[in-house]
């Protein structure tokens, strides 16, 4: 048997079955069985929250000649058919897809004809913000001459990007991010129903990786399941969902409280370099502290999770100060804030962590200096030395992102500039230049097509490593793959059993090919591409190539320049645009 995602398999078939929208779907119950039916909805909510599902169940429950409470039967012909998507009279439109003034005027002109099997024509928008302006002017006529029979429902994830007008003409339902005992309840359901164990705390760290949407809870349930053996546990959970393990939290917020920056980064190196994620990495760390306060003054709201805690997570919980913890959460809330917007986490992350491992007495600093030792003072002027240097490169970084985007040559001065955030890693230009000169789109396109594969193949800690990593360009012998951390590059580098793991697989993957494998940090690809689309472009001047274009004394700086792009299109694939990821 064909295997079916769990999501697709536990799709609600009734109002009773979504799961945290009580208030909804007993107000359309009552809608269906009182008659007072709309001929426009408006469902918004979060990703995951049951809204294509309801309205499936709308489309069924309104048409079902078998409807009992408001619920369709999900027996009859009519049911079956809109289950299956057979339906002729109930139409789903993904408007991710369909953005089109055509495709509502169709709408529009075959919502004239009555329905033809069913009672009532329904059409079921999808994502409807994504309608472009002339669909919503359209959408909005059609819903301004409502006919009898026919019900639109319209679903999205963003209502602030919905014309008012369109709105106003629609019944709204919010749905709301479902409460992870919600999930965890039915998560258990399920696993059950297929006689799998696990363990409840699994399914508490499922439920809150999944923030509040049931599909994204079955999906890494899904995960979970092929990734564990016989059992689902707590660490199989925290695997794929790539959360930081209590032993890592436990490790890190001790040097926190020890006030040992040097550990704390080196910790921090340690997680990113397993591959965990710094939005989730962050979140970990905001619940552990919460949880320390929770322990300190009400542990018995902490019962279930009780049994996970280690000795070192209840010895912190009695030894630090509420104070100290308070200013924790605050310090890991702004870093959630200040990385929502960037594509280096990194540097907040340890912006943050050399925070953290303050303390909050060093905040009063003239009391502190009485203090410490003549050792310690030292070290406090280099970590605040360091807390400065960090604090100026983020406030470059978001410079750099205010700033509207602008042309290629700015930004890439912009880069020369800038100086490295350097942790100590070497790029290898001479071999990077090597494969750009012999490299070809046919490679780099071969090896994006089993990329996926050689992940697959990789043990777990190697995949995490080159999860974080894009192979930018190929040649026959050599392929460069771009790190999105210094560190993971590093390691990558200097790891062995990596290098030749990754080598060997795609030679087994690709007949023939052998590359030797440069690594580079994503930071530096910008530059080191432009350096050498430099040199290729007096290349192409001394070949004539640029006089067989054009007159000599025309060919401007410009058009060598569009030249060289044209080349380096040719040799990387789309990924040579000349834009910035
Ligand atoms: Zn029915």
């Amino acid at each position: 048997m064909v295997y079916q995602a769990l999501y697709r398999v536990w799709r609600s078939q009734r109002f009773d079955d979504v799961i945290g929208q009580e208030a909804i779907t007993q107000t359309l119950k009552n809608a269906i069985t009182q008659s007072q039916i709309s001929h426009a909805y408006l469902f918004t909510g979060p990703r995951g929250t049951g809204k294509t599902s309801a309205a499936k169940i709308l489309a069924k429950a309104v048409n079902c000649p078998n409807s009992v409470d408001g619920e369709p039967c999900n027996e009859c012909e009519i049911c079956r058919s809109i289950t299956d998507g057979t339906q002729e009279d109930v139409i789903e439109i993904d408007a991710a897809s369909n953005n089109g003034v055509e495709e509502i005027r169709l709408i529009r002109e075959r919502a004239n004809y009555a329905p033809t099997q069913a009672q009532y024509k329904v059409y079921i928008i999808d994502e409807v913000h994504m309608l472009s302006t002339g669909a919503f002017n359209a959408l909005l006529k059609t819903l301004e001459e409502p006919k009898k029979n026919v019900i639109f429902i319209l679903a999205t994830t963003e209502p602030h990007k919905i014309p008012a007008t369109i709105i106003s003409r629609t019944q709204r339902f919010d749905f709301k991010r479902i409460d992870t005992k919600d999930i965890v309840d039915h998560l258990a359901y399920i696993l059950e129903k297929n006689e799998l164990s696990f363990e409840d705390e699994a399914l508490n760290v499922i439920a809150q990786a999944a923030e509040g949407g049931m599909r994204d809870a079955l999906s890494i349930l899904d995960q979970a399941i092929s990734f564990s053996d016989d059992i689902i546990t707590l660490q199989d959970a925290l695997e794929v969902t790539g959360s930081l393990t209590y032993d890592m939290m436990d490790r890190f917020i001790l040097a926190c409280k020890q006030e040992n920056t040097a550990e704390c980064l080196s910790l921090l190196d340690e997680m990113l370099a397993s591959g965990k994620e710094a939005r989730r990495l962050l979140e970990n760390l905001l619940l552990y502290c919460r949880d320390l306060l929770v322990y300190q003054k009400a542990p018995k709201l902490l019962a279930e999770k009780a049994q996970h805690f280690t000795e070192t997570f209840k010895q912190s919980a009695e030894e630090i100060s509420a104070q100290q913890i308070y200013s924790w959460i605050h310090i890991l809330n702004q870093a959630q804030n200040e990385i929502r917007f960037t594509t280096s986490p990194r540097i907040y992350l340890e912006v943050a962590t050399v925070k953290l491992s303050e303390g909050i007495s060093t905040k009063n600093s003239s009391s502190v200096d009485d203090n410490v030792q003549p050792a310690d003072t030292q070290e406090l002027v280099g970590l605040k030395e360091q807390v400065t240097a960090l604090q100026q490169e983020v406030s470059q970084l978001k410079n750099r992102l205010e700033q509207p985007q602008q042309q290629v040559q700015t930004k890439t001065q912009q880069h020369k500039e800038k100086k490295p955030v350097s942790t100590g890693y070497r790029v290898p230009k001479k071999r990077v230049f090597k494969v750009l000169k012999e490299a070809r789109k046919k490679d780099l396109v071969n090896v994006k097509e089993i990329w996926e594969d050689l992940l697959a193949s990789l043990s777990v800690t190697q995949k995490a490593m080159l999860r974080a990593s894009q192979p930018k360009a190929a040649s026959p012998n050599g392929l460069v793959i771009a790190f999105d951390y210094e560190i993971i590059c590093k390691k990558a580098a200097n790891d062995q059993d990596f290098v030749s793991a990754v080598q060997n697989n795609i030679s087994r993957m690709i007949s023939d090919y052998v590359p030797d494998l440069v690594y580079i940090t994503d930071e530096s690809w910008p530059t080191l591409r432009q350096e050498f689309l430099s040199g290729h472009k007096d290349e192409a001047d001394e070949d004539g190539l640029t006089e067989q274009e054009e007159p000599e004394s025309t060919t401007t700086d410009e058009q060598k320049e569009d030249l060289a792009v044209s080349k380096a299109q040719d040799l990387f694939g789309e990924l040579a645009t000349i834009k910035e990821d």
